[in-house]
């Protein structure tokens, strides 16, 4: 699952700012060399993208907000968002501030489908920051960050196994990760300007235009194929699960029930990452907030769901 949040300097200034709501907002850099970071989708209407010289976004869209950007704000938020992914994922590939990478691989048991999970995310995204992400699902990375930018803003697409070719192909070739103007140049040389061309391509003929690697590497994602595993940059060193409850809960059973039920997910979520725990640590809040943390070692290190649950139990007690 690729999840990248839609405009997201400009979302933040609009979700700050009342008076920018449905206006062209435009983050950049003042002064002569300035160029546009985000902008909203207001502005893009007004062919305002990223990467534009200021100077330019300001003819183009005169009328435009144009703010510096709030960079402590807009990684605050970041942060917030981040910590929704770790509910959803044991891995998260962070890409940039606003984008990540999550491995659903074998959760098909926590969610009904993969696109409730998905609309599950965003919705919780959204409820807690007041930011709108577009998700993409597919079976590699390449595919789903291709996917999370078809339906952009507020998009959810799923490219399923048999559906590669289909979306691929009529795509042009610059939406492949990694061809810029440069390279995009040199394909259209052959010809080639759409994914299926590429696909389908003399590979000979390729090669002599962009080298060895690069064609290799290109073949591939034309047909869809990506090995590269979602690949965290720090690795966790504890995995929890927490739940907040409408009403108080009185009974021990309900207690017992609940205690179950996160031994089961930050079990899961352990075998998914391939870690066992050494510490079992429990924290309970109070109706009044009053909060307790209580932690024990096991005698082993476990991921097994009994082992987390037994223990819980009795820091519960
Ligand atoms: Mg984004």
């Amino acid at each position: 699952m690729h999840v990248d949040m839609d405009a997201f300097y400009a979302s933040v200034e609009q979700l700050d700012h009342e008076e920018y709501r449905g206006k062209p907002v435009i983050v950049a850099g003042i002064g002569k060399r300035g160029v546009v970071s985000t902008c909203s989708y207001e502005a893009r209407k007004f062919g305002v993208h990223s990467a534009m010289p200021t100077a330019k976004a300001l003819k183009l869209c005169p009328q435009g907000i144009f703010v510096e950007g709030n960079f402590k704000r807009y990684g605050e938020v970041s942060r917030a968002i981040f910590k929704i992914f770790d509910d959803y994922s044991p891995l998260v590939e962070p890409l940039s501030i606003d984008e990540a990478f999550l491995d659903i691989t074998g959760m098909e048991n926590l969610m009904a489908s993969p696109k409730e999970y998905a609309q599950r995310l965003k919705a919780e995204i959204l409820e807690k920051t007041g930011i709108v992400a577009s998700v993409g699902i597919a079976p590699n990375k390449f595919l789903a960050k291709i996917a999370s930018d078809l339906e952009k803003p507020n998009g959810l697409t799923i490219i399923p196994h048999d559906k590669v070719q289909e979306c691929l192909d009529p795509l042009p070739v610059k939406r492949i990760w990694g061809v810029g103007a440069k390279l995009n140049h040199q394909l259209s040389l052959l010809g080639i300007n759409t994914i299926g061309q590429l696909r389908q391509a003399d590979y000979k003929r390729l090669v002599k235009q962009v080298g060895d690697n690069r064609a290799q590497k290109l073949a591939q994602l034309a047909q869809g194929l990506d090995d590269r595993p979602v690949a965290p940059r720090d690795k966790a060193k504890s995995i929890g699960h927490e739940v907040t409850f409408g009403e108080d809960l009185y009974c021990q059973e309900d207690e017992e029930q609940v205690l179950l039920d996160l031994a089961v997910r930050v079990g899961w979520r352990l075998r998914q990452a391939g870690f066992k725990a050494k510490t079992v640590q429990l924290k309970l809040r109070k109706g009044d907030f009053t909060t307790y943390t209580r932690q024990k070692q096991l005698y082993d290190a476990s991921n097994f769901d009994e082992d987390i649950f037994q223990a819980a139990v009795e820091l519960f007690r």
